[in-house]
């Protein structure tokens, strides 16, 4: 029983843990986009595991490809030859765009983008990032530093060199959706705060921790550039936008018209498995070449075998396609509901990546947050599941496993409806 579990959790589990709900759920199976608690009661996810399982909870293809290789062999590290992770490491290479070739498999998002600055600075010898504010990029000591919100760092030295550059953010930004106006600041940072060289450059084209906020229009090839002339590399972290979920691209970054340098991917890339990778060129490989740098499990048999399964399902089953059909769906459908609800301030995103973000008034766009904590609870109670974020909690996040129907978005509306009537 839930009681139970909570008891064993409260006692033998770190008290850093947090629970999304004052009345928590026990989740005991999931099929495809549902979700079942002990007494089976079912659930729509909209939020994945926190944007996570990306083709469905425990979709037949991946666990077939999981069972066949847990059967045959878990693991054995890189110090042998293995078909699996060579295997799927050219199939990742064949989706990636320009010379995005090499591809290095770890464990979480934050081991990537740990990665992925070690390999700027190696590649570059230089020390300075720029980062961007309300940015969410892991919670290792690597990658705290690169965090732009208070509420996801520790109180302790968060390294040396981060810069955080002005957000793009179009709702609540100071130039809207002008990206080269924002762009603009990081210029000035590179010239006030470093030696006028830096390693780079790192962000999401959504920032999904931040609150599903889509950077302003133009914003990435104006940044590029002048990362590029101050000899630094591109770095797009890709953990909650890839693998076609934005809908209009297979990657979030495509939809700004770029092409990075090192692409970090997790979450998605194994539909919950622990696996996750760092992508780059032939040339900034090189660098790495020489550097003995090992990982024990990263890319073991198995989580390759259920990455491998999870491209072939996305390919196979449109899954872009739909994400961009149904979430232009519920797009409209949300817009509808904020013409209706005056606390919804904003409804962004793109393809099943989406959120809705409350504030008490329109104009001064004070922070709704325990009105979020409310209607979440509510819609939770009505059997939807959905994520908050945002610096100020106040965003409703809507990334549910690809498969979510558009019969799925419109519960959803429905639901929400009824939780934000009952504020
Ligand atoms: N980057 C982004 C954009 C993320 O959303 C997250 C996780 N929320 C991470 C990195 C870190 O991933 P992990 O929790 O697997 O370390």
């Amino acid at each position: 029983p839930a009681e139970e579990v909570l008891a064993l959790r409260k006692q033998y589990l770190s008290p850093s843990l947090f629970l999304h709900f004052k009345k928590p759920v026990m989740i005991v199976e999931g099929k495809m986009q549902y979700l079942y608690d002990e007494r089976g009661r079912r659930y729509l996810d909209a939020f994945a595991g926190i944007v996570t399982v990306s083709v469905g909870h425990c979709h037949p293809a991946v666990t077939e490809a999981i069972h066949r290789q847990n059967s045959l062999l878990q693991h054995t590290t890189t110090i042998y030859l293995n078909n699996q992770i060579a295997e799927y490491a050219k199939e990742l290479a064949d989706r990636m765009p320009g010379n995005l070739k090499v591809v290095y498999f770890v464990n979480s998002g934050s081991e990537a983008n740990d990665m992925a600055i070690m390999m700027a600075r190696l590649h570059t010898g230089n020390w300075d990032l720029i980062c961007l504010r309300n940015a969410y990029h892991g919670m290792s000591i690597g990658t705290m530093g690169t965090c732009g919100q208070h509420t996801w760092k520790q109180p302790m030295p968060q390294g040396f060199g981060y810069h955080h550059a002005l957000n793009p953010d179009p709702y609540r930004g100071a130039f809207g959706d002008d990206g080269p106006r924002y762009a603009a600041d990081v210029a000035d940072l590179i010239s006030a705060a470093t030696p006028g060289r830096v390693a780079g450059f790192v962000a999401e084209s959504i920032q999904g921790v931040g609150g599903a906020v889509p950077l302003a229009t133009g914003y990435l090839p104006e940044v590029y550039k002048m990362i590029r002339a101050a000899g630094g590399v591109c770095i797009a972290d890709e953990v909650q936008t890839g693998f076609g979920r934005t809908g209009s691209h297979y990657w979030g970054f495509q939809r700004q018209g770029v092409t990075p340098d090192i692409v970090t991917m997790a979450k998605g890339i194994g539909n919950g498995l622990p696996l996750a990778a760092v992508v780059t060129t032939p040339e900034i490989a090189a660098s790495m070449a020489g550097r003995l740098h090992f990982n024990t499990y990263g890319g073991n048999p198995v989580c390759s075998a259920g990455g491998r399964a999870v491209l072939r399902v996305v390919d196979e089953e449109r899954r872009q396609e739909h994400c961009a059909a149904v979430g232009a769906h519920l797009t409209t459908r949300l817009q509808a509901l904020a013409a209706k609800h005056d606390i919804i301030g904003d409804v962004r995103g793109a393809g099943l990546m989406l959120g809705v973000e409350l504030v008490k008034d329109r104009k001064t766009k004070e922070p709704a947050k325990a009105e979020t904590a409310a209607v979440m609870e509510t819609m939770k109670d009505l059997g939807v599941l959905m994520g908050k974020g945002g610096l100020h909690g106040n965003v409703f996040r809507i990334k549910p496993p690809m498969c979510f129907s558009a019969r799925d978005a419109d519960f959803l509306v429905e639901v929400m409806d009824v939780a934000l009537d009952k504020l």
